[in-house]
């Protein structure tokens, strides 16, 4: 995968004209609306609609942000644009009577429904075959995803990658926590829709994010920013290099660069502050010293290991191990960047002139390595 760039554009509040200032400049510091829409595509705009409530609260996109991307959609003359969130708790039409945006505000765009739900088989999913997306999903050719700057309880934080469980219909929302239950396998089913569906363009509304106990009922803090990607992975690390948070611990990062979504390696992604001066390219530390917070409260510490992992750690060392015929191998790192293991459970350890070797204490047993090599060099055997 190529590097990945992502925008900052800093905002320090939610005035209308100055958020659509910001989210103009964002836009267009990734080549313009156009990079990522036809005129005649009909595009559903997903905000986080997570419940009703206060704006304050910063649970939800601001309005004001989903209302910027409306009037750039407008302005390039997209006529076909609806929004619209599958909530946790009411209905898309009550969320956006409080969250807003109003269709009466909404640039001529329609507001979603999102309760009907179809039945999408998806056979390239590696978690997940089918999904029960809402109507609108299915029946658009494109999604703009607007997540919210949030920590999370399961993931650690929400932003790109996570926010696209709300294309999943209503109650089979919970219903997905159940069939996936531990933070990885969720990760990777989130991946799975991200694969799935077209979705190009992610901003993140972190004027205000949220902190402690989120995704509904932590704290709000001043991030000041707008971030921009066609690369979901790529921003939520950017997300995390703002707070202070090793992207490796987040699962949706790590599966999502295991699943090739995105990228989540430093040297992969490209950081741009555009400021009404102009752009420039720094590195995570300088962007970090200019909108860093290490205050910000969000669960740092390494995982524990429950009981069943514990268990679960034991019986995998009775499973069949995937090893590398090493004639075939043409060292092209593959298996490596698939392996979903945060750590990686292969590695190039000998140099990159010699085959990856594994590390069988580490590797969990998931064969990705074995499913993405492209020459076919990695066989899977009883020990
Ligand atoms: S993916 Fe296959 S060919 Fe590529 S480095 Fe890994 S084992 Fe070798
Ligand atoms: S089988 Fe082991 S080494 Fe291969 S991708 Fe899975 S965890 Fe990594």
């Amino acid at each position: 995968m190529s590097k990945s760039k992502v925008i900052v554009v800093p905002c320090f509040e939610y005035d209308e004209e100055k958020v659509y200032l910001s989210v103009k400049r964002g836009i267009d510091a990734l080549g313009g609306i156009e990079q990522f829409v036809n005129i005649n595509d009909k595009i559903l705009v997903k905000p986080n609609f997570l419940s009703p409530g206060d704006n304050s609260r910063a649970v939800t996109t601001n309005p004001t942000v989903t209302k910027a991307v409306l009037r750039i959609l407008n302005e390039a003359g997209c006529r076909n644009v609806k929004y619209g969130d599958s909530p946790g708790h009411g209905s898309c039409k009550d969320v956006a009577a409080t969250a807003g945006p109003l269709e009466s505000e909404a640039y001529g765009a329609t507001l979603a429904d999102m309760s009907s739900e179809v039945l999408f088989p998806y056979e390239d999913g590696i978690t997940c075959k089918e999904f029960y997306f809402t109507k609108e999903v299915v029946e658009s050719d494109v999604i703009i995803n607007v997540c919210k700057m949030k920590t999370h309880a399961l993931e650690r934080i929400t932003g790109a990658v996570k926010n696209l469980y709300g294309l999943i219909c209503g109650f089979r929302k919970g219903a997905g926590h159940v069939k996936y239950p531990n933070d990885t396998i969720f990760a990777r089913m989130l991946c799975d829709i991200h694969r799935c569906v077209n979705c190009k363009l992610h901003i993140m509304d972190g004027i205000v994010a949220m902190e402690g106990n989120g995704p509904g009922s932590g704290t709000p803090i001043n991030m000041n920013v707008l971030l921009f990607s066609n690369d979901p992975v790529a921003m939520d690390t950017v997300f995390c290099y703002l707070i202070d948070l090793n992207p490796q611990l987040v699962p949706t990062n790590s599966q999502g660069a295991a699943t090739g979504i995105g990228n989540i390696e430093e040297d992969e992604i490209e950081i741009v502050i555009a400021e009404d001066t102009g752009c420039v390219t720094v590195s995570k530390d300088e962007l970090f010293e200019k909108f860093g917070n290490a205050k910000y409260d969000v669960a740092r510490q390494k995982p524990k290991k429950s009981f069943l992992q514990c268990f679960s750690i034991v019986m995998t060392k009775f499973s069949k191990r995937p090893y590398i015929k090493k004639a075939d191998c043409v060292k092209c790192g593959v298996c490596v960047k698939h392996c979903p293991v945060p750590g990686k459970a292969i590695s190039f350890a000998n140099g990159k002139d010699n085959a990856p070797v594994y590390d069988y204490r580490k590797c969990i047993r998931c064969y990705c390595c074995q499913e993405m090599c492209p020459k076919h060099a990695i066989s899977v055997r009883g020990k």
